[in-house]
């Protein structure tokens, strides 16, 4: 796939998309993004993706060098020169390139990199049986340190949490917050159902805001569940009846193990299917159209 990649106003070959190596979202991680979908000629919930990433710029003192019906406008079109209709797209907002320093100062202006191509994060067959998981040894890092709720470049918590996942032989790690409960997974959040309601852990508890996370609770909503905000522990996933997980790329996928121990009875449970076909409708009927 020879994709044209937005870089700056400009479109490029994949093979001539280049950033300089003083870009300091290379040497520092200094910059943030989205990662969105798309749907059938239709972006999916790119309103909120992109105030999200307003907010981020905005939580890591970087200016976008855009208006937001700007950014919005280049997002659609870089997806009609790749002509695609299903997809998911990488934006990017780096601090720009400047001096070996650290101070942002030197860097004269952001970059922006808009990407889009085709993704497949779990094979399907997962979303029918659930994928295992296992707690994370690496903590989410402290909002007072770097708030999870800035989506920002700097993801290492979250590659060395999803080194552990990999080498235990799961699909997915739950990382815990400093005080132990659960916050969030290495790039999903995370519901469990228990007793008939439904319970996810609340910002505070140190997460990304999820997209889709916002879309589960009005889906879950429409089928007479409220979702509580609620902190929760390894205990309350094992003994839940079921769990699943909620991410742009990921959509909303069962959990069905926690470090070898059965959620419920192993399998996908019924809330679970119905939120999982009632969010594919939505994506396949709403969104901001592309090609008109
Ligand atoms: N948590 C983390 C750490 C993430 O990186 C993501 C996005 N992949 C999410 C949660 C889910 O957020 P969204 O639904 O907006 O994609």
């Amino acid at each position: 796939m020879n994709l044209k990649i937005y870089i700056d106003g400009n479109f490029y070959p994949e093979s001539e998309a280049k950033i300089s190596v003083f870009d300091h979202g290379l040497l520092y991680g200094d910059g943030v993004f989205e990662g969105i979908r798309f749907y059938q000629g239709r972006v999916f919930r790119l309103e909120e993706h992109i105030a999200r990433l307003w907010d981020s710029a905005k939580g890591i003192a970087l200016e976008i060098p855009m208006s937001a019906s700007e950014l919005t406008a280049a997002t659609l079109e870089t997806i009609r020169q790749n002509d695609l209709h299903d997809g998911y797209i990488r934006l990017l907002i780096t601090r720009g390139a400047g001096s070996l320093g650290l101070s942002p100062d030197s860097c004269r202006r952001p970059s922006i990199i808009i990407i889009a191509a085709t993704i497949a994060l779990y094979p399907a067959a997962l979303y029918e049986k659930g994928l295992n998981m296992v707690t994370c040894a690496t903590r989410r890092t402290a909002p007072a340190a770097l708030s999870p709720r800035i989506k920002s470049l700097n993801y290492l918590n979250n590659v060395l949490a999803k080194i552990e996942a990999q080498q235990a032989g799961a699909a997915e790690g739950v990382m815990l917050n400093e005080q132990g409960y659960v916050a969030e997974c290495t790039g999903d959040n995370l519901f469990i159902l228990k007793g008939g309601r439904l319970y996810t852990p609340p910002v505070n508890a140190g997460i990304l805001e999820g997209v889709t996370r916002r879309v589960a609770f009005e889906l879950a909503e429409k089928i007479g569940f409220v979702v509580e905000e609620r902190d929760l522990t390894r205990y309350d996933i094992i003994t839940a009846d079921e769990c699943f997980l909620t991410g742009t790329a990921a959509e909303i996928i069962p959990a069905v193990e926690l470090d070898r121990r059965l959620i419920g009875n192993g399998q996908p449970g019924p809330v679970t299917l119905k939120l999982i076909e009632d969010f594919r409708r939505l994506t396949q009927t709403t969104g901001t159209p592309i090609y008109q």
